[in-house]
């Protein structure tokens, strides 16, 4: 089969103040802001896309925020943690950096052989850098505020916590085109059918005693998957409804092009073309500087400015 999942596309996460959660993506993990636009189907809330230089696929960490969201309950049904990968000697640093911008860490040992610092973000989302031969220095972005040889290379991984196991591996591995490349105790590692390289992989984490996830600020809301284009997305979509799931249309949402679904364990996937792209309404220098509005929003512009809360 040449038609491929490549990996993670983006994922997409619930935080609460927008400020805080800008400050902490863009100045502590020194990520890129590559669009500032708000929710399609909820303009009075931002829509932030955190990534590399832009915005490729695989690096892209985007978040609702809900200025008075409650907080989630990390948990099963969830993607309940998201892994960037960042090179080899680069954990020290990390450490560090982290502990003083109070992000508190704890070292979770290794995985499959490589180094994992777990933290969370200001809302409590559970955050992992990977120390990894994997890591791509061109995929991070060197504009912002790491070391250039610390940066975080984009995603890893992400681990998916389920009741059971088998419905989610099956639908990964025989519809997906996911390979399991490995387990770990109760955690089974696949990687896309081009992998395994960074932001390749996903880990399903068996844990039938572990309580449901609640939906909330610190919890992700979806992770979306790469496909190259809008007619190789057309035929994930009839694999996918043949496979008995409940598949959206497809939704224009202008960077890319999504279709829906929930995998059996719960977690609500996507399936996310790689273009267009971020650099259709904004110059590739100037990503992230200013409100961008789709088209059919853009007559409600003062109105949506006017409800957003200030960011400066
Ligand atoms: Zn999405």
């Amino acid at each position: 089969m040449s038609r491929v999942i490549s990996g993670i596309h983006h994922i997409t996460a619930i935080a609460s103040d927008p400020r805080r959660n800008l400050h902490f993506y863009t100045d502590v993990l020194g990520l890129r802001l590559v669009k500032r636009t708000v929710n399609f189907d909820d303009p009075g809330t931002y829509h932030f896309y955190f990534g590399n230089a832009d915005g490729s696929p695989g690096s892209i960490l985007t978040f609702f925020p809900w200025p008075h969201a409650t907080r989630g309950t990390v948990g099963n049904g969830q993607v309940a943690a998201t892994t960037f990968a960042v090179p080899a000697e680069s954990l020290d640093y990390w450490r560090s950096r982290l502990d003083a911008n109070g992000a508190a860490t704890h070292d979770a040992g290794t995985r499959f052989g490589e180094a994992v610092l777990a933290f969370e973000d200001p809302d409590g989302m559970r955050l992992e850098l990977i120390a990894t031969p994997l890591a791509d220095p061109s995929r991070a972005w060197h504009g912002g505020t790491v070391a250039a040889e610390h940066a975080i290379c984009g995603f890893h991984s992400a681990t998916l916590a389920e009741e059971g196991y088998e419905k989610t591996a099956r639908l990964v591995a025989d519809v997906m085109g996911f390979q399991q490349i490995g387990t770990e105790g109760n955690r089974f590692r696949y990687a896309a059918a081009a992998g395994p390289h960074a932001g390749s992989i996903v880990d399903i984490l068996c844990a039938p005693d572990g309580q449901r996830g609640r939906q909330g600020a610190g919890t992700v809301h979806h992770i979306a998957w790469r496909t190259a284009d809008d007619g190789e997305q057309l035929a994930w979509r009839e694999d996918l409804a043949a496979a008995g799931l409940n598949v959206t249309p497809v939704m224009d949402r202008m960077y890319f092009h999504s279709i829906y679904f929930r995998e059996p364990g719960g977690v609500l996937f996507e399936i996310a073309t790689d273009p267009p792209g971020f650099a259709t309404d904004e110059t590739p220098d100037h990503l992230g500087e200013r409100l961008t509005l789709p088209s059919w929003l853009e007559p409600h512009r003062a109105r949506i400015e006017f409800i957003l809360p200030p960011l400066e």
